[in-house]
């Protein structure tokens, strides 16, 4: 760790720009975390799309290593080819290298944020390590594929254990197991098999079970009812951006990918194609996730002010970007919070 004068030890940390806005939202997340009194030594790497260009490797070495050293990253979005025979998602790589099994997307309402809902506190716990993304997918014949569905107990009881540990500590009431069991009987069965194993052990959550599309339906008709909800990888990533929906959309939602050593944050949102380069990407979902990050190394008050200076600025309602119903540039908003803070 690095001491600089007047500012404590730094916390090492990798930060990975990313691909599309994720420059340009990491930039934002950077200069407000040093405006708020965080004490992070980034070291900045480069990795998907961005690497594969520049060192012909999507998952460069260093990158690794960096990770491996610091623990703890920031990342932006990273472009992943759709279909094709493209590098394999660099997200899924690193979540599987450094065992980050737990994916935790918190899905708050924020006051001032105009939405079809207010009162939604929730948080998606999502299995991040197999499922459909086990990545084993062949042709049997032409015209016939199959992709395989991993599940295992032993991934299916970790992440419950540590939605169970989520809700206690966070002190909610209810983990609702989302699945498709009457469908998937061996593989999502599991799931629930060992979900109902681990809620044994906490008789002071409530515990449940939704059949997903009508968890689906439930979700739009009532969030306010949803505490943690429990995921497998798939329906976990489709229902987050769901989530992320009814409480003003990707631009607000940030999240974790968590391992027993490691610790990646990023948010819920992708590149963003459509506004790349423009300044008009929405900084707040990054930044929030710094916030996470922040917690997450112990500096609480740092994290603590970035939170008060969001809320502040979503109340004022002067300062949003496109995705919020307003004018502003993505450097507009982080200037605001830097002046708030
Ligand atoms: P996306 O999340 O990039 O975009 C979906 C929509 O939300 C777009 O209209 C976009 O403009 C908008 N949006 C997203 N983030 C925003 C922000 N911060 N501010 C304002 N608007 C925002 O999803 P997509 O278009 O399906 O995916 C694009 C690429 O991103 C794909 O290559 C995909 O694989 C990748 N992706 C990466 C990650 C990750 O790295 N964790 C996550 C999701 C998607």
């Amino acid at each position: 760790m690095k001491a600089r004068k007047g500012r404590g030890v730094e916390r090492p940390a990798t930060l990975i720009p990313g691909d599309g806005i994720g420059p340009e939202v990491i930039d934002a997340a950077v200069e407000v975390i040093a405006a708020a009194g965080g004490r992070i030594a980034w070291d900045v790497q480069l990795a998907g799309k961005a690497a594969f260009e520049k060192v012909g490797t999507a998952i460069p070495e260093p990158l690794l290593a960096s990770i491996r050293r610091t623990r703890v990253g920031l990342k932006g979005p990273l472009e992943t080819e759709i279909g094709g025979v493209g590098y394999r998602s660099v997200n899924v790589a690193l979540r599987k290298t450094f065992d980050l099994f737990a994916n935790v997307r918190p899905i708050r309402s924020h006051p001032g944020v105009r939405t079809a809902f207010s009162g939604v506190d929730l948080v998606v716990v999502r299995e991040n390590t197999e499922d459909l993304y086990s990545g084993i997918e062949h042709t049997i014949a032409p015209g016939v594929v199959e992709s395989v569905k991993v599940i295992t107990a032993r991934a299916s009881r970790r992440i419950a254990r540590f939605a169970f540990d989520l809700a206690r500590r966070e002190h909610r009431r209810t983990v609702v197991a989302i699945h498709k069991a009457n469908i998937m009987k061996l593989s999502d069965g599991l799931f629930l098999a060992c979900a109902r194993q681990v809620a044994k052990g906490h008789p002071r959550v409530r515990y449940r079970e939704l059949i997903v599309d009508n968890a689906c339906m439930q979700l739009v008709l009532r969030p306010q009812t949803f505490d943690v909800l429990l995921l497998e990888n798939l329906y976990g990533d489709i229902v987050s951006d769901l989530c992320a929906g009814l409480v003003g959309g990707l631009g607000l939602v940030p999240g974790a990918n968590l391992g027993a050593r490691h610790a990646i944050f990023e948010a819920v949102h992708g590149t963003a194609p459509d506004i790349v380069g423009k300044n008009l990407a929405n900084p707040l979902a990054v930044i929030l996730s710094s916030v996470m990050l922040l917690r997450h190394v112990g500096q609480r008050r740092a994290a603590g002010r970035i939170e008060r200076a969001v809320t502040r600025l979503l109340r004022e309602g002067r300062h949003r970007t496109r995705d919020l119903g307003g004018t502003a540039t993505t450097s507009a908003v982080t200037r605001r919070l830097i002046a708030l803070l």
